[in-house]
C-alpha cells in the first residue's frame, strides 16, 4: 500500500525573495500557457528542451514547466481541442532533485540577477504537532510554491508506503452527533471519542453570535465567522480521527469498519440546504480522515451496510429501538445506543468496493 499526500508549509520569504518568487511563478505559468498554445496550433506535442525556452528560470524548473505543458496538451487533445485552458494562478514547481531543507529553511534554486542560486527560504517546517517534519521523512516528490492571499505556501508531495497490517482483528466505529464516535474491538475494548457536550456548547455559542451579527447585517463579519466555525469543526474531525486511529493501533487492530453513508454525492451537492445533509457531510469528512490516517499506518478501512446496526441486539439478534441514549433488550443487554451501533458495525456485511461512493 502506498499513498501520496501533500504537505503544506508556510513560507516566510524576505521581501526580495518574495518578489523573485512572484516573478518566477508568473513566468512559470506564462511559459506553460505559451507552450500549450504552440502545441495546440501545431496539433502535436512539443520537442523543445529547456535550452529552447528563453525565459529567466532555472533549467530544472523549465523542464518541469515543459512536462506540465505536455500533460495539459495531452488532456486538450483527448478532449478534441474543445477546451483550451489558460493557467491564471501563479505557481512555480521544482522536482525533488532540486530542493532540500533543514528544520527551518527550504533551499531552492531561484533567479538572482540573472543567475541561478540555491537559496534558503525560511519556512515553518515544524508545526505544533511536529507532523510536517515526520511526513517529510518519506519519499519526496515535487515542490510547488503558490501565493494564497498574502501568504506564500510550499506544497511538497510525499509518497508514503505502508505495510498492510496482518491479523484479523476488527474494530467497529459508530459516528454520531451527541457522541462523535464510539469504537469497540473484537475483544470488547470500548472507547468513546470526542466531547459531545463541548461541541454542543461551542456550536450554540457560534449560533448565538451569528444571530447577533445577523441583526446588525454585518455580512463580512458573518462570512469570516463561518470560516472560523468551519475551521474549528475540521480541526475537531482531525483530532477525533487521530485518536481513533491511535486507539486502533494500540489494540493491534487490522481492519476498521465504518458505516457506509447514503447518497453522499447528492448530499455533498446540497450540503448547505438542510441540517440533516450537513450532518451526513460532516460524517463523510470524518470517515475520510479516519480512512486516510488508518491507511498511513497500514490499517484497512471497510464500509458496511448500515441497515439495522442501531437496532439488532448483539447478544440475541432481537430487534429493539433505543429509548433516548439507552438501548435495552429482553435478554438483559443494556448499553449506550451508539455502542450497540459500533458492536454491530464490527460484524455487519461489508459493502463492495470498500469505499465511500464519493
Ligand atoms: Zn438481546
Amino acid at each position: 500500500m502506498s499513498q501520496t499526500i501533500t504537505v503544506k508549509i508556510k513560507l516566510l520569504p524576505t521581501k526580495e525573495q518574495a518578489s523573485i518568487l512572484s516573478e518566477m511563478s508568473e513566468t512559470y505559468i506564462s511559459t506553460i500557457n505559451t507552450l500549450v498554445s504552440e502545441m495546440v496550433a501545431a496539433k502535436k506535442s512539443t520537442r523543445k528542451s529547456s535550452k529552447d525556452i528563453p525565459v529567466s528560470l532555472p533549467s530544472a524548473v523549465k523542464n518541469q514547466a515543459i512536462n506540465d505543458a505536455k500533460s495539459v496538451f495531452k488532456k486538450v487533445k483527448k478532449n478534441k481541442y474543445n477546451v483550451i485552458p489558460t493557467l491564471k494562478k501563479p505557481v512555480c514547481i521544482w522536482n525533488n532533485q532540486n530542493y532540500s531543507f533543514n528544520f527551518s529553511h527550504i533551499f531552492m534554486p531561484i533567479m538572482m540577477d540573472g543567475k541561478v542560486v540555491k537559496t534558503p527560504i525560511r519556512a515553518l517546517l515544524v508545526d505544533k504537532d511536529n507532523r510536517n517534519f515526520e511526513l517529510l521523512k518519506h519519499k519526496l516528490g515535487t515542490l510547488r510554491i503558490t501565493k494564497q492571499v498574502n501568504k506564500w505556501i510550499a506544497q511538497i508531495s510525499v509518497t508514503i508506503s505502508t505495510v498492510q497490517k496482518t491479523g484479523m482483528k476488527v474494530m467497529g466505529v459508530d459516528l454520531g452527533l451527541k457522541v462523535p464516535a464510539v469504537a469497540v474491538t473484537d475483544d470488547e475494548k470500548v472507547r468513546f471519542f470526542g466531547n459531545g457536550r463541548q461541541n454542543k456548547f461551542k456550536k450554540r455559542k457560534f449560533r448565538s453570535l451569528r444571530k447577533t451579527l445577523g441583526k446588525k447585517k454585518k455580512i463580512n463579519a458573518i462570512r469570516k465567522f463561518n470560516d472560523k466555525e468551519q475551521r474549528w469543526m475540521k480541526d475537531q474531525d482531525h483530532k477525533i480521527s487521530r485518536t481513533i486511529v491511535n486507539f486502533a493501533k494500540e489494540n493491534k487492530v487490522a481492519v476498521i469498519r465504518l458505516e457506509q453513508l447514503a447518497n453522499i454525492r447528492q448530499t455533498a451537492r446540497t450540503s448547505r440546504k438542510n441540517e440533516k445533509n450537513l450532518h451526513t457531510w460532516s460524517f463523510y469528512r470524518l470517515s475520510q480522515f479516519i480512512e486516510y490516517k488508518a491507511n498511513l499506518v497500514g490499517i484497512k478501512v471497510e464500509y458496511v451496510n448500515p441497515r439495522y446496526t442501531s437496532q439488532i441486539c448483539p447478544n440475541c439478534s432481537e430487534k429493539n429501538k433505543a429509548q433516548g441514549r439507552k438501548y435495552k433488550c429482553k435478554c438483559g443487554v443494556e448499553k449506550h445506543r451508539d455502542l450497540i451501533g459500533a458492536m454491530n458495525i464490527r460484524y455487519a456485511p461489508v459493502v463492495d468496493g470498500n469505499s465511500q461512493p464519493a
